[in-house]
Order: structure tokens, then sequence, then C-alpha cells
């Protein structure tokens, strides 16, 4: 997203710069933190806003807190024990049982226990 200029859906006038900040949540009465959760800033209006990528981005991080203070595997753990069994896409959607099982390791959805 460096050097592509994203002009300000609010005002029209400014431009939009990336920016990052930790960001406190509470799921099930666990607080957690997130540092680097993206978010855009106007130079004009000075509106922040999250656009659909960073969004996109921000929820799949905040899934993978989910499922850690729920017990289940993160994305991250999924891809790994993926790899580590040498399991195909098909076989891996057999044992999670699930069609789409990039999906997991993406955080777009979460597993069931
Ligand atoms: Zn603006």
């Amino acid at each position: 997203m460096d050097n592509v200029k994203v002009i300000c859906p609010l005002c029209e006038a400014g431009e939009l710069i990336f920016k990052t900040s930790p960001w406190t949540y509470c799921y099930k009465e666990h607080d957690f933190v997130l540092e680097d959760i993206e978010f855009a800033e106007c130079t004009s209006c000075h509106s922040e806003l999250i656009l659909p990528d960073q969004s996109r981005r921000n929820e799949a991080r905040i899934r993978d807190e989910h499922r850690k203070i729920d017990g289940l595997l993160t994305s991250i753990d999924i891809t790994q024990l993926k790899k580590h069994f040498h399991l195909t896409e098909s076989q891996a959607s057999q044992i999670f049982g699930s069609l789409d099982f990039s999906k997991y390791e993406t955080g777009e959805q979460i597993q069931n226990k």
C-alpha cells in the first residue's frame, strides 16, 4: 500500500496515511492487547477510519486471540500442524471437519473444538 495515494472518502480533500496502534479488546472477560492494529488517518480532516482490507486483517488477528482464549488452535498452529503431518488440503479438511480448510488458516473462520 506504500506509494499509493488514497483520498479520504469523508472530506474528499485529504490523503489517507496508513498507521498502526496497539488496541485493547475484551472477550469473555479476558482483556488482551493487539499491537499494530491497522487504521488510516486523513491528512486534512484527521478522521480515523479502518479500510476493508485493514479490517479483514485486524479481525483475523482478533479471532486468533479468541481462539487462544477458547483453548483452540490459532490459524498459525493449524498451518504448522498441516505442515508437520504433511497433510494435503483435503486430508486437513476431513480432520478439521471443514470443506474450506483455508479459511481456518487465514483466520476467516473459527473451527469447532
Ligand atoms: Zn478527510
